[in-house]
């Protein structure tokens, strides 16, 4: 499996982990299209972005 390279620390693994964010997520960014993922591209340009940002850039307030 190609996994992101921000996997470990990234905040979403830790939301999966506890039960509080949908798997459809770890699938479709970290585990695979990670290419795309809006957190990793404003982690790799040093951008500041919330904890509870999803891959595609929208903010989830219940987390
Ligand atoms: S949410 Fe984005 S930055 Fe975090 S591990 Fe998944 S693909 Fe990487």
């Amino acid at each position: 499996m190609d996994i992101c390279k921000w996997y470990e620390l990234c905040p979403l693994k830790r939301f999966y982990e506890q039960g509080r964010l949908d798997k459809k997520w770890i699938d479709d960014y970290c585990w695979v299209n990670y290419s795309k993922c809006v957190r990793k591209r404003l982690e790799e340009q040093g951008i500041y972005h919330s904890d509870n940002m999803m891959p595609d850039g929208r903010i989830n307030p219940s987390l």
